[in-house]
């Protein structure tokens, strides 16, 4: 049996945990009461370390192995924060919290690293240092980049980090893994447009922005299209477009336009924003008006390293055998665990949530019955990368 008897046995323990976190969601950076109850049960497990407050609300713990002679840190992570959306599904543990949901199954995965830093703590059969990462602010917040800002690589030595997501659709005590890029960049822009607004009847008295706008939005679709390799992915929408007036009689004089661009490829990344700016000058110019063009930049690219992945692998197989771990499609979600894989090489890997609804669906729900496969591939993780003298 793949799965150790220890950690069968943490199986109802850690679904009761999972099931109290989604009952009390927390988004973003506010994740305080569940940021200290893993804090308290790391302290209660034994934890060598317990560091509160690293990118705000995020917990770190380091386990020592029987010898850390050797010095190698092996980073684990989890990500703690809801999604500010309402939760409609029928079940006993359903959230108490409106308007917050555990839509992502960030509860399953706290959870799941909750249990094998017990199990680690208690067996120590590794010989390094295990080190846990539980983070906020995963959807949107930047939470990953908030703790690496922190220093927290560098202050726990960490040598190379791992995470898991859950993977509705994909069996239960299945995993899937890929090298090189899994997830999208995520960026977003908004232009200003500022034209000349006027009567209706008198355009030659105005520089209209609804054309301007027009324009700019057919013209943006060549970017994708016309600008990058085809053999490369990427996606530029536009989400939101908007004039300064509503009437049927008046040429609007500003308007607003907005859109997020993802990609798998830092270059993609790199070469979309560079046309974009090319493209508003160029329409601007033609039209007249000007335009004012801004970036928030999301996640980057979800890239995982190549020998990390087969490390990985070799953990998934030594829980679900060669069959349970098969390849995962590309998509265009972003995750914040890129932030982490820019500073050390390392890997993210799916696990099988059966045939649930989907991420952020409001009747989704984690399935516990992935926990012993998600604890079991932690436990590998660190005892075949740091294997015991
Ligand atoms: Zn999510
Ligand atoms: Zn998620």
């Amino acid at each position: 049996m793949p799965v150790k008897n220890r950690i069968a046995d943490l199986h109802e323990e850690v679904a009761a945990w999972r099931r109290d976190i989604h009952e009390n969601p927390e988004i973003l950076y506010e994740t305080h009461r569940t940021s200290a109850l893993v804090a308290d049960k790391l302290k209660g497990f034994g934890c060598d370390e317990v560091v509160t407050g690293i990118g705000r609300t995020g917990v770190v713990a380091v386990i020592r192995g029987k010898s850390d002679t050797r010095g190698k840190a092996i980073g684990l992570r989890a990500d703690m924060d809801a999604l500010p959306m309402q939760e409609q599904g029928d079940i006993p543990h359903a959230s108490k919290i409106p308007g917050a949901m555990h839509a992502c199954g960030h509860d399953g995965h706290t959870a799941m690293l909750l249990g094998a830093a017990k199990y680690l703590a208690e067996t120590r059969n590794f010989d390094g240092t295990a080190v846990v990462i539980f983070q906020p602010a995963e959807e949107g917040g930047n939470g990953a980049e908030a703790m690496c800002k922190d220093g927290m690589m560098e202050r726990f030595g960490i040598d190379e980090v791992y995470a898991i997501h859950n993977s509705p659709g994909l069996e239960i005590g299945k995993f899937a893994l890929r090298p090189g890029p899994i997830l999208a960049s995520v960026d977003e822009f908004t232009i200003q447009l500022q034209g000349r607004g006027g009567h209706a009847a008198k355009p030659q008295e105005t520089v209209d922005t609804t054309v301007l706008m027009a324009h700019l939005i057919c013209a943006l679709q060549t970017v994708v299209a016309r600008n990058m390799d085809p053999v490369l992915q990427g996606v530029l929408s536009i989400t939101s477009a908007e004039t300064s007036s509503k009437a049927f009689n008046v040429i609007p004089d500003r308007a607003e336009v907005r859109g997020t661009i993802r990609t798998h490829s830092p270059e993609v990344r790199k070469m979309i924003p560079e046309r974009l700016q090319e493209i508003v000058e160029g329409i601007t110019s033609t039209f007249g008006g000007s335009a004012d063009l801004s970036f928030h930049l999301g996640v980057p690219v979800t890239i995982n390293d190549a020998v990390a992945t087969e490390h990985a692998r070799r953990a998934a197989e030594s829980v679900a055998g060669e069959a349970g771990c098969v390849e995962v499609p590309l998509a265009m979600g972003g995750e914040d665990f890129s932030f982490m894989l820019e500073e050390r090489p390392g890997a993210m890997i799916r696990l099988g949530n059966g045939p649930s609804a989907g991420l952020h669906h409001p009747e989704y729900d984690f399935n516990d019955e992935a926990i012993p496969a998600g604890i079991s591939w932690f436990a590998e993780m660190i005892e075949q990368r740091m294997p015991a003298e």
